[in-house]
């Protein structure tokens, strides 16, 4: 094994794994303190109701920009905080701040809707449920306002703790969503087992709607199967009037997109809170 290993191919591969391991020693030493010090900054993206032409709600999105590595990707800090345990520390503090920062929209009977991504390590450890509750008394968030993101694959790992976890925060009056929906590997099963109140339809099947005819039939089914099973549907990802039209067309009002707003500091959405942000959303009233 020892002299095996010894070859230029695993020097090469060693070395190639110690640069990426510096880069993620880096980002896991410096999490904590970047934590504590509020350098995680978050951004919020509008959610529209493009037939009523207002925002629906925000979705909040983690940002970091690190003093040497600059801007991080949230995936890349996400999985450091989990690798290193600082998950449940990180999503604590995504949910306090967001909730804080929504307080302006509480007024807003058209603007119910805060999406705050978790992560599968706060499904599996770090007592969510609780630290939620202490959370919304804490800044006054009415859970019904509150919509938990998760992906398809976070709940595979132990199908019994994720139904148990869920069903706590659900009866908080929290909703759960499935973000990047069809992207994951888990059965239609789920969306019932898991009394999913939103899916959120993945990017990838919004990206080509306008030429892809197949794409263009997967987000009909889905929607389709959302009516019957009375689910709320946002679409990811809108970028072009042109699919946004399609979209609606196909029964898919709420959308999110750069079309509509990138994701931005909270300051910058409060002085909009009762406008749709592009010309676009307020025209398509009827
Ligand atoms: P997500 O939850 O699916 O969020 C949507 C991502 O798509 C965001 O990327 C958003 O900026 C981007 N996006 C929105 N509209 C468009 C568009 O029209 N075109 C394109 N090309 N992109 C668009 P972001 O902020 O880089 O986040 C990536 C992922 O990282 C998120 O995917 C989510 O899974 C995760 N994430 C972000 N913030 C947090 C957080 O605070 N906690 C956890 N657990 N995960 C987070
Ligand atoms: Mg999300
Ligand atoms: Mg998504
Ligand atoms: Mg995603």
């Amino acid at each position: 094994e020892a002299k095996r290993s010894g070859n230029t191919h695993v020097v090469t591969f060693d070395r190639c794994l110690f640069e990426r391991s510096a880069r993620q020693f880096q980002i896991e030493s410096a999490l904590p303190d970047a934590i504590a010090k509020g350098d995680i900054e978050i951004y919020y993206q509008p959610i529209i109701d493009t037939q009523r032409g207002c925002i629906a709600g925000f979705e909040a999105l983690s940002r970091w920009k690190h003093p040497e590595l600059g801007m991080i990707p949230p995936p890349e800090f996400i999985l450091a905080a989990t690798d290193s345990g600082h998950i449940s520390k990180l999503t604590q503090y995504v949910l306090r701040q967001s909730c804080e920062a929504f307080r302006p929209h509480l007024a807003n009977p058209e603007c119910p809707y805060l999406g705050v991504n978790i992560s599968v390590s706060d499904i599996y450890t770090g007592d969510l449920p609780n630290r939620l509750a202490e959370i919304l008394k804490e800044t006054g968030m009415p859970a019904s306002r509150l919509i938990l993101e998760v992906t398809e694959d976070m709940l595979l790992h132990d199908e019994n703790s994720a139904i148990e976890v869920l069903a706590q925060i659900r009866s908080q009056g929290v909703r759960i969503a499935i973000d990047d929906f069809g992207t994951g590997y888990s059965s239609m099963g789920y969306l019932s087992k898991y009394q999913v109140h939103l899916i959120k339809i993945d990017r990838s099947f919004v990206q080509n709607i306008a030429t892809s005819s197949q794409d263009q039939k997967i987000v009909r089914a889905i929607s389709s199967m959302a009516r019957d099973l009375e689910l709320s549907i946002i679409t990811e990802g809108v970028e072009t009037t042109e699919q946004s039209d399609l979209l609606r067309k196909m029964g898919c009002l709420l959308q999110q997109g750069y079309l509509f707003g990138k994701p931005q500091p909270a300051a910058q959405w409060a002085v909009n809170a009762n406008r749709a942000p592009a010309g676009r959303a307020t025209q398509s009233v009827h």
